[in-house]
């Protein structure tokens, strides 16, 4: 027998952060303690008011497929949260729909426009998975670099010169992931006008939208003028209700972007989870006390771990503005980012990713997830700064 894969799946590897994950694993099986900084997912629970809710849809029969684009009662809820939050308006029958997370939108929406050869701009570094969808759909990602000297911010100047008579989507990620930056409005209104002037597609992922820190503004490219019509908005619960394990996310946006993603959707999962989507209107219909709090804590170990970051000679870490990341560099020990996050997770016993897992241009810099709690990430600076010392004395 010989079942081969598809060409279009044997293009594209598995997570090349695998590795760290099963030394870590196999670490803490033989009693070693790790502290976990590579996870992109809260530390908390999900807020009590949204499990109940979910747990009364589960106990009322709540059980069977809902409307492929989710209840209606979620789609009003998430266009209330769009009108108040965001400043999107849309029609929640036909202009919103309810996906299994934010990436299963990413990837309906990606196979729905993109055909093969099409350009796609994504940042470099990124969330991985936005390259590795287009290539799935046949397209091409075309990154553009994310400077550290220019605060990781997406440059309208590097997006221009990557645009080709070909392209077709930008995909723009504000808080972003892995760097923690967030877009001021006049590079939004830039990136605006050459989407306008190149009739470009913008797909605006959100999902650290309410992570979120130093007086920061989250703006919505879908409200910038002349933006709605080409917008696909994507927003999630993972991040900001703690609620990654409930798989659910939406997009939105006119109706002439959403239903064909509908119509993907249709074919991939046919529905959100039932009762998560009643737990997915508690979130945003109930208090955000629970958000605020989880913010609070987030930016405590964020100001924490920048400042001890930098007090480590040859570290310099960016302040991160939004989500909960920081992405140091270590340029200046000459390592590889795969051979550094493998000694620290060895010598330092702190599990990190590689900052080359998220691009080329992510070499040279390690992702560490703040969502571990204040203590931890205390004591796992003081071991990471004697790794680093040490590390220095020998080269
Ligand atoms: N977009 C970004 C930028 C992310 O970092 C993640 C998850 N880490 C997702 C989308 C996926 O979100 P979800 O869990 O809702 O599918």
């Amino acid at each position: 027998m010989n079942f081969s894969i598809s060409n279009r799946l044997s293009k594209i590897p598995f997570s090349s952060i695998r590795e760290i994950f099963e030394e870590a694993a196999t670490m803490e099986k033989s009693g070693i303690n790790i502290t976990h900084m590579e996870i992109g997912r809260p530390d908390f629970d999900t807020p009590q008011h949204i499990k109940d809710a979910a747990n009364t849809a589960l106990q009322q029969g709540n059980v069977h497929y809902t409307s492929n684009s989710g209840t209606l009662e979620f789609r009003e809820a998430i266009a209330e949260k769009l009108k108040r939050d965001n400043g999107i308006i849309v029609d929640p029958q036909r202009e919103v729909v309810v996906s299994v997370g934010c990436k299963e939108a990413i990837f309906n929406l990606i196979f729905a426009f993109i055909n093969p050869g099409d350009e796609v701009l994504i940042p470099d570094p990124a969330w991985l998975e936005y390259q590795y969808i287009v290539e799935l759909a046949g397209g091409i990602a075309v990154s553009v670099p994310l400077l550290e000297e220019n605060e990781f911010l997406l440059n309208p100047n590097d997006v221009r010169d990557c645009v080709t008579d070909k392209t077709k989507m930008i995909l723009i990620n504000t808080p972003h992931n892995p760097t923690g930056a967030v877009l001021p409005e006049s590079y939004l209104k830039e990136l605006a006008d050459i989407s306008i002037k190149h009739d470009l597609l913008v797909v605006s992922d959100e999902i650290y939208e309410k992570l979120i820190y130093d007086g920061e503004k989250h703006i919505s490219m879908a409200t910038l003028p002349g933006m709605f019509e080409r917008t696909i908005t994507i927003n999630g619960f993972a991040k900001a209700y703690a609620m990654d394990g409930w798989r659910l996310g939406y997009a939105a946006g006119p109706a002439a972007l959403i239903q064909p993603i509908l119509k993907m959707h249709q074919y991939n999962t046919s529905c959100a989870t039932s009762f998560a989507q009643f737990g997915g209107t508690a979130a945003y219909r109930g208090t955000q006390t629970p958000v605020e709090e989880m913010v609070k804590a987030f930016d405590e170990r964020r100001k924490l771990l920048v400042s001890r970051l930098n007090e480590i000679p040859g570290v310099n870490c960016v302040v991160p503005k939004g989500a909960f990341y920081a992405f140091p560099s270590f340029k200046e020990l000459g390592l590889p980012s795969k051979e550094l996050a493998t000694i620290l997770l060895r010598e330092a016993r702190i599990a990190c990713v590689p900052g080359s897992a998220f691009g080329n241009h992510g070499e040279g810099y390690i992702r560490m997830a703040y969502s571990t709690s204040y203590d931890k990430i205390e004591q796992a600076m003081d071991r990471m700064q004697k790794v680093i010392n040490s590390l220095r004395v020998k080269r």
